[in-house]
């Protein structure tokens, strides 16, 4: 028998693989989508954090129907000692305002929702199916072979958007295995609480939402975070660092999880929760010096995939939709040409390259190099923000003028005042 031939194939249902699949539907194609999970979302993890504007690019009016948690009406940053936790924090009514900036979401719910109106556009979802390797037929990929009895697919294109841990890709020769320090493992927990205990600890009005960033002993001095966000009756909690941090240092991501959790800054927002669900993933941390080649004859590879990632902001399905985007874009054009060779599936590449993708991938392209090479924003400059501050604040009859010198005396005996400025001045340099 031969196989099902599709115009495109696409593999993986997350943000990436599902707004391509949506979007080349709509436009007519007959288009396949293959899922490992059970179902979308089964086995998707994300803090998370979904976008409003990159969404609505792909799936405009979403925010009416689909299953959000909380609009983010409050970000926060904590850096973390020990003991202490120095804050800096951004809340604006306009968050809370439709169309609200970003919305806290559980993968679960909301890839099953999206993929389903890939469905209602026309896409063929295939959920429980592991696709385990590519096709060629003379030279181009021509479809995917999945792990089911006569599991050949034949397509014109295939778009990889099988997450961070990409097989096709890497069958398909456009990347290697990433190294220990391109990628980071973070695990993350869902706490149960009730929706006012989470309004009453965060300080939110009825259904908005928070998110607070965790810095320096979080990750017991790795580069990494740790984050909480809230949904509606519950608490995303979660950890990571580099790869090649936790190997170095011999730490498990549970073992950071739990120091968070038990943080005494951070325990009391978790008290009394329940502990729901626990899942690990990876998230691609290369940045632009390892994101591969884009496309090859019959394929484009889009999302965390391709390591478009922005850890630093924690942007990643805002990158995996607009990705999702271009090839859709680029696959309609070439339909029209008849021609999926690598020549004409290249406008993709210079799509990506005109975005904010490449251009904030290129803009922090030396930050996580740096910061691993620099561990003490994670550990000395944490402790010496938090000394100081307490030092300003105590009262105790000493004037602030004496304060002020006793506290640059301390940060001098701690840190060189020249290494302190070299350091800033380097860390300016590989984020502005
Ligand atoms: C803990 C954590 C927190 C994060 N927080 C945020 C956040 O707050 N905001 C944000 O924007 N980003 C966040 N990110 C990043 C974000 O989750 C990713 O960038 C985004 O999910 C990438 O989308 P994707 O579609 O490329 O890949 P994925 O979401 O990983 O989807 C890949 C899909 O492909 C399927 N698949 C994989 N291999 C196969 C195969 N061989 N055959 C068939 N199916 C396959 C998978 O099951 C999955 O459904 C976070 C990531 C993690 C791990």
């Amino acid at each position: 028998m031969q196989p099902e031939k599709f115009e495109a194939i696409v593999v993986g249902a997350g943000p990436a693989g599902t707004s391509a699949a949506y979007l080349l539907a709509k436009a007519g194609l007959k288009v396949a989508l293959i899922e490992r999970g059970d179902f979308p979302g089964a086995k998707n993890v994300m803090g998370g954090i979904l976008y409003t504007r990159p969404t609505e690019e792909v799936i405009p009016g979403f925010a009416r129907e689909a299953p959000l948690e909380r609009p983010i009406v409050e970000q926060n940053g904590w850096l973390l000692t020990a003991d202490a936790a120095v804050k800096a924090g951004y809340r604006s009514a306009a968050f809370g305002q439709e169309p609200c900036n970003a919305y806290s979401v559980l993968r679960a719910r909301f890839d099953n929702w999206f993929a389903q109106q890939a469905v209602e556009a026309g896409a063929l979802l295939i959920p429980g199916t592991l696709v385990e390797e590519v096709i060629r037929r003379d030279g181009k990929v021509a479809g995917v072979r999945t792990g089911r009895e006569q599991g050949e697919l034949l397509a014109d294109v295939v778009i990889a958007a099988d997450g961070v841990n990409s097989i096709l890709a890497r069958d398909a020769g456009l990347h290697e295995e990433w190294m220990e320090d391109q990628v980071a493992i973070v695990v993350k927990e869902i706490v149960a609480l009730p929706a006012e205990t989470i309004e009453e600890r965060f300080n939110l009005e009825p259904g908005q939402g928070a998110s607070i960033e965790f810095y320096g002993d979080a990750t017991a001095g790795m580069l990494g975070t740790g984050f909480i966000y809230t949904n509606t009756d519950s608490l995303s909690v979660g950890c990571g660092a580099l790869l090649s941090e936790l190997v170095r240092t011999l730490t498990t991501p549970y073992d950071l999880l739990e120091r968070l959790k038990n943080h005494p800054m951070v325990r009391p927002l978790l008290a009394g929760g329940e502990e729901r669900e626990y899942m690990a993933h990876l998230i691609p941390e290369g940045g632009q010096r390892a994101v591969p080649r884009l496309f090859t004859d019959g394929m484009l590879v889009v999302g965390d995939a391709a390591q478009f990632c922005n850890g630093l902001h924690r942007e990643g399905s805002n990158f995996a939709m607009v990705s999702g985007k271009f090839a859709a874009e680029t696959v309609i054009e070439a339909k029209a040409k008849g021609d999926f060779s690598a020549r004409a599936l290249s406008g993709y590449a210079e799509r990506v390259k005109d975005s904010f993708i490449m251009k904030d991938l290129r803009k922090y392209r030396d930050a996580s190099r740096y910061f691993e090479r620099h561990p003490a924003f994670f550990g000395v400059y944490p402790e010496i923000a938090s000394a100081a501050a307490r030092e300003f604040l105590t009262v105790d009859g000493v004037p602030k003028r004496r304060k002020q010198w006793k506290i640059l005396r301390d940060v001098h005996r701690r840190r060189s005042l020249w290494t302190i400025a070299r350091e800033l001045l380097g860390a300016l340099r590989v984020v502005k």
